[in-house]
Formats: C-alpha cells, sequence, structure tokens
C-alpha cells in the first residue's frame, strides 16, 4: 500500500450539524475515507452530538481524542472539521493544544451562518413555525440516530436552541472572543498559520452557475437547497455555498474559499454526485499530502 498520506497523526474527522459516521452502509464522508486509507493514512471518522453546541460538541470530541490518543498511541491528532464540525475542533484545539497538531475547517461558518441568522429572525423558537422547525429537526436527529452504524457509545444529547446559536453570526461572535486562535484579524484574511503549536487551515466553496447547478447535481436534492439557502444571504450575497460564506469560512491559512463546490459537495455527498468538474475528494488527498509535508 502506499504510504504517500501516511501522515504522523492520526486523522479525526469531524462532522457537522445533523452529522453522522454511517447510516447504514452510508458513510457521511463518501470516498473520502477510503481515499486517504489508500494512501497510507490512518482516518478516525467520530461523530458528536447531531444538534448541540459547539462548546458541549466539543466536549465529547476531547474525550473521543483522548480514547484515540490511548487506542492508537498517537500523542497528538489532526482534527478535520465540515461545517460545525470546524467550530467542535477549533474548541478541543483550544483547550487541548498539546493533543491536537493541526485544525481544518472545511466549509466552516467561522464567522457564523447567515442562514442560521435568517432562520433566527423569520422562524424565532418562540413562534409556531419556530417550535415545529426544531421538532423537525428532532426527529431528522432521532431517525438518523436510529439509522447510524458508526457510532457506539453513549446517547448524545440534542439541543435544537444550542446548536441553532451556536451557528448564527452573533453566537460565533461570542464564541470567537472566548476560542480565537487561527482566526483572521480583517474580513476576508487570512489567520495565523500556527497558534500555540496547532496549526490551522480552512477551505470552502461557492456556488458558481453554470458549474455548481450542472453535472451530477442536476440529480441532487441537496444542491437544489443550497440554491434556496443561499437567497437569505445578504452581506456575501452571490458569495456562498448555500450555508456558510466565503469569507465567513477563513480560518488560519486559507486553501482556497471559492471551489466550485456547494455545502454537501464539500464533502462529496450526496452519494458523489457533485457539480461540473468538481474535485472535492483530491482536496482532503492533497490535504494529507500537505500535513504530512508539514510533519504532523
Ligand atoms: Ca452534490
Amino acid at each position: 500500500m502506499s504510504q504517500e498520506l501516511a501522515t504522523r497523526y492520526p486523522l479525526v474527522l469531524v462532522p457537522g450539524m445533523l452529522g453522522f459516521v454511517r447510516l447504514l452502509l452510508y458513510p457521511y464522508w463518501y470516498g473520502i475515507v477510503a481515499a486517504l486509507r489508500r494512501g497510507g493514512a490512518t482516518v478516525i471518522a467520530v461523530q458528536v452530538s447531531p444538534l448541540n453546541s459547539s462548546e458541549v460538541r466539543g466536549e465529547q470530541l476531547l474525550a473521543r481524542i483522548e480514547a484515540i490518543r490511548q487506542e492508537t498511541g498517537a500523542a497528538r491528532v489532526n482534527l478535520i472539521g465540515h461545517s460545525q464540525g470546524s467550530l467542535t475542533a477549533r474548541y478541543a484545539a483550544a483547550k487541548r493544544p498539546d493533543w491536537v497538531a493541526s485544525v481544518t475547517s472545511v466549509a466552516g461558518p467561522n464567522h457564523g451562518s447567515e442562514l442560521a441568522d435568517y432562520l433566527e429572525k423569520h422562524y424565532p423558537a418562540t413562534t409556531a413555525k419556530g417550535r415545529l422547525l426544531s421538532v423537525a429537526l428532532r426527529l431528522i436527529a432521532a431517525l438518523m440516530s436510529l439509522l447510524e452504524t458508526g457510532y457506539r457509545g453513549p446517547r448524545l444529547p440534542v439541543d435544537v436552541p444550542a446548536a441553532h446559536q451556536s451557528l448564527t453570526s452573533e453566537g460565533v461572535a461570542l464564541f470567537n472572543r472566548q476560542y480565537p486562535q487561527g482566526l483572521p484579524d480583517t474580513w476576508g484574511g487570512q489567520g495565523a498559520e500556527e497558534v500555540d503549536g496547532v496549526r490551522y487551515y480552512s477551505w470552502s466553496g461557492t456556488l458558481q452557475p453554470g458549474k455548481t447547478d450542472r453535472g451530477r447535481n442536476l440529480l441532487d436534492g441537496t444542491n437544489r437547497s443550497c440554491r434556496l439557502f443561499a437567497r437569505t444571504f445578504v452581506r456575501e450575497a452571490g458569495h456562498c455555498d448555500g450555508m456558510v460564506g466565503r469569507y465567513s469560512s477563513h480560518l488560519g491559512t486559507v486553501i482556497g474559499d471559492e471551489y466550485p463546490l456547494d455545502h454537501f459537495d464539500i464533502v462529496n455527498q450526496s452519494l458523489g454526485l457533485v457539480g461540473k468538474g468538481a474535485e472535492p475528494v483530491r482536496l482532503f488527498v492533497e490535504h494529507a499530502r500537505r500535513l504530512k509535508a508539514a510533519g504532523v
């Protein structure tokens, strides 16, 4: 087997809101884990509460990292988080930088999601519409936990309002004041390459008419959802992946922020159905090579 992606520390993949490891046989990181393992990387896809605050999810992740350190004998891990998984990873690295060699944010709402802002404004928790949304999310999470086959562990607590607050611009601003590691100083800039010995990276995509809405995405309903969600964006209107804005995603070294990938394409969803010319798996493979070259 090739060893070109055999990083010094294991790659730990952290999912976003309503995330999972595997629903029956269907993985969250579709085709990504397999591609990384083929290159010799040790890859562990973890589960945290599908609906909860980044802090609660971050504490769960810390417990998981502790177990991984014992199981593998590795002193540290490389965290790669998608969406809210990025905030979860940032929390863990801020608390235990000695356990974390790098944090990579993939389409992470590092400055909040304008979709979450829209929902807070138009579907407040106190209204019937808001309560209905909350019940729907809880039902989806409950159904997904019944189908989950990749996670064995204690029942994970669900808190819909906490999850929502953790994703709004205001909620993330509060989070950022406590855990600023790797954030850019200026809107649209890059963050520090390394903080407290932890390397920080990010990449993200945007909706690009003629590319992201073509090819196999014609068959993918999640692309349609992203196009609908994108209409809620104001500050980054026309520069978002449907759920996260281009500049909102910036953290540490910005590898790229305009890949033709919607918020689901970026983890090769659904079923590898992505837009014309998109190669989301290649970005993970290249990143593993990058981490290996950096000695982590
Ligand atoms: Ca897709």
